[in-house]
């Protein structure tokens, strides 16, 4: 028997949301492999081989920024049947690891691999997860271009996840403004610019 890949792995991609299988490699001439996104071509994993038969995986957060590395050794994921793999800082999922069929049934939303994974959320995860990533991309470039502010005169604005909400506050003077980021409603319905209001600024006189 040919063993070709330890295990294979799919990352959300933290640009577009999209997720895709892809092969995790036992052996390899390269040490260093970059996974891109299938739809974009964003770079979402840099696994590369360590001695004693390791893998490390690194592996961003587009939620708190971090990088993540981590570090499999290759017989492990041989065996792994379906593992989520998340941020360490802030929890936020950021895609599976395991063998093919597991993870391509958890992609064509079979119900009972979802049920083991995320108990609470079920079929909808995937969805969710994507247009998560969409709002907050789409809140990061519009903060970038300066389309995001406070009606008190700044625009140091920062963002948090709370759940499905993206939570945006002005540093300067505390003004709050909450996205919902749960459905692909959500995402078309953020405007070209977003201005955080002052309580008692506007609409009270
Ligand atoms: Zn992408
Ligand atoms: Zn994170
Ligand atoms: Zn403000």
């Amino acid at each position: 028997m040919l063993i070709r890949e330890a295990c294979c792995a799919a990352f959300y991609c933290q640009r577009c949301g999209q997720i895709h299988v892809h092969e995790i490699p036992y052996f390899s001439d390269a040490r260093k492999t970059v996974l891109r996104c299938d739809t974009c071509g964003h770079e979402q994993a840099v696994l590369e081989r360590l001695n004693g038969g390791r893998i490390s995986v690194e592996l961003d957060c587009v939620v708190c920024g971090e990088n993540n590395r981590f570090v499999f050794s290759l017989k492990r994921l041989h065996s792994v049947q379906l593992e989520k793999i998340y941020c360490r800082k802030d929890h936020f999922e950021l895609g599976y690891i395991g063998c093919r069929k597991k993870i391509e049934e958890l992609l064509s939303f079979n119900q009972a691999e979802f049920e083991a994974l995320h108990p609470s959320d079920g079929k909808n995860f995937i969805e969710k997860q994507r247009v998560l990533l969409g709002v907050l991309n789409r809140v990061d470039e519009m903060a970038s271009t300066g389309c995001i502010s406070c009606s008190c005169g700044h625009s140091d604005i920062s963002a948090e996840l709370h759940g499905h909400y993206i939570v945006l506050s002005c540093a300067n003077c505390g003004s709050c403004y909450t996205l919902r980021a749960e459905k692909a409603s959500d995402l078309a319905h953020i405007g070209r610019y977003i201005e955080l209001l002052v309580p008692g600024m506007a609409g009270d006189r």
